[in-house]
């Protein structure tokens, strides 16, 4: 029987691409980068790198070299959107709906995210999502990524549960649907595409289809 969920953050709780682009254009704004390039190709390229998995340090020194930004303002952009990215943190519509419809019925909810740990909390907290979460595991505080099936029993550790009592909803195929469906979860894959793979039990295009999918589930 389900009685729990785990979500995963970016990209399917947190909308990071309307996130960056706030961040970016405010960036560009104080940093004065048209001294570089016009802020359409910035926030295009800054949006792109940062969507890519790979360390930041490599995104700013990405993006330094495509617009000839020199080494110390680059690190300073850097350190500037690790401390203030979170103020831009935008949730996907309807989330916090989802998360009070989940709350109300009992239902213990987890976050399982990659990342750096102070990075993904404040994310968490800025977007709201905090005072509905019973468990957060994040790869930078276990050191263990997903899909590492070890990052996912850390959560149900947490919650005092096991894999069959549990929903996994993710955005990635590779990193949040196939392990959880591999270790027993049913899984939800946050997309807009309707043909998944045959280890995605239920597709969610919008959180406004939530409370029926979960009925579903629950039946
Ligand atoms: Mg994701």
């Amino acid at each position: 029987m389900i009685t729990c969920i785990l979500f995963d953050l970016d990209d399917t709780l947190h909308d990071k691409r309307a996130s960056l682009a706030k961040c970016g254009r405010r960036l560009f704004e104080t940093h004065e980068l048209n001294r570089y390039a016009s802020e359409n190709d910035f926030l295009q390229r800054f949006v792109d790198e940062n969507c890519i998995i790979q360390p930041k340090e490599q995104v700013f020194a990405i993006l330094a070299a495509a617009f000839g930004i020199e080494q110390a303002g680059a690190q300073q952009l850097k350190a500037e959107f690790d401390h203030t990215f979170h103020h831009h943190a935008t949730p996907f519509p309807g989330v916090l709906e989802t998360l009070e419809f989940l709350s109300s019925r009992n239902v213990p909810i987890g976050c399982v995210t990659n990342g750096r740990d102070f990075f993904q909390r404040n994310k968490i907290t800025a977007l709201g999502i905090a005072p509905f979460l019973d468990a957060i595991v994040t790869s930078g505080e276990l050191g263990i990524k997903k899909p590492d099936p070890r990052i996912f029993h850390a959560a149900l550790q947490q919650l005092g549960i096991v894999a069959a009592q549990a929903v996994f909803c993710g955005d990635s195929l590779k990193a949040d649907m196939k392990p959880a469906r591999e270790l027993g979860m049913t899984t939800i894959w946050k997309s807009a595409l309707k043909r998944a793979p045959e280890y995605v039990n239920y597709v969610l295009p919008e959180f406004s289809d939530f409370p029926n999918l979960w009925q579903t589930i629950t039946a």
